[in-house]
């Protein structure tokens, strides 16, 4: 870890800054020192300048209205509100509808341990045909059915790692080609910052591609229409030399787009 990430680590360690912070969060406006003093409830007006003191700069600004969060303040609360340090949450098994791309038998649905993922129920095949770590927030108010929330929140993801953005910091990413994966070429995309990761199908690095949304439009489907495991390409890649060939198909139609070491499209030809 960095030194800069240490020292923000160790701002934040103590329960009344953390009350400062809840409290310019839940404020709708600056708060003069007075007031958000009185709002953190706190006696002693040394103890309490002196911790404000420790978060200005870097959570906390001072503006000509009074106090307010900076981004890194909002992310902070943000943080812990989506229950990443305190909560603990389990939903499912829950069936989903569609078959294992892979062997054709159930899937099914859980959220444990910080994974949200749908797995194939066969022993023998046992695939996580999606697994991404999220925290509890988000499965509060969608436990009735973790399918959507899950293919929802894959494609999200999708969509910022492929644009360069890091899902964590918003850092750059890069995307990656592996040639060698268990079950044929992945897409992996790192954070150049942070270190964050998506390793996935190699169909994640065109799911939201243009040739694939025409292509859809042209059949007269939308590609949001069915969970990226039910649309029934998302599994499917192969090699040819250094490129990863993907193939699309509807109604007898097909798209192949090519995609070089970086996950780049560099060919599509429809057939
Ligand atoms: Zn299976
Ligand atoms: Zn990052």
């Amino acid at each position: 870890m960095s030194d800069d990430a240490e020292d923000a680590f160790a701002a934040v360690a103590d329960e009344l800054r953390v009350r400062i912070l809840r409290e310019l969060w839940d404020a709708d406006d600056p708060l003069a020192f007075s007031e958000l003093r009185d709002r953190v409830d706190v006696a002693d007006s040394g103890r309490f300048n002196y911790h404000l003191g420790e978060l200005r700069g870097r959570f906390v600004e001072q503006r000509d209205e009074g106090y307010a969060l900076r981004f890194a303040g909002r992310e902070l609360v943000g943080a812990l509100y989506s229950g990443v340090f305190t909560e603990e949450a389990s939903v499912g098994p829950q069936a989903v509808e569609g078959d294992c791309p892979l062997c054709g038998s159930d899937l099914e649905a859980v959220y444990e341990d910080e994974q949200a993922r749908v797995t194939c129920t066969s022993d023998d095949c046992g695939v996580h045909v999606v697994s991404v770590g999220i925290p509890p927030a988000f499965v509060d108010g969608r436990e009735d059915d973790l399918a959507t929330a899950i293919d929802g929140y894959v494609r999200t993801m999708a969509r910022q790692f492929t644009a360069g953005f890091c899902s964590s910091c918003r850092g750059r990413t890069t995307g990656r080609l592996e040639r060698d994966g268990e079950h044929g070429p992945r897409a992996v995309y790192e954070c150049e910052r942070c270190g964050n990761r998506f390793h996935g199908f190699v169909t994640t690095a065109v799911l939201d591609h243009t040739e694939v949304l025409s292509f859809y439009r042209d059949h007269g489907r939308d590609a949001r229409d069915a969970p990226i495991w039910q649309m029934g390409w998302t599994t499917d890649a192969e090699m040819d030399g250094d490129e990863a060939v993907v193939a699309v198909a509807l109604d007898g139609d097909e798209l192949e787009l090519k995609l070089d070491e970086s996950l780049s499209v560099v060919g599509a030809e429809r057939t």
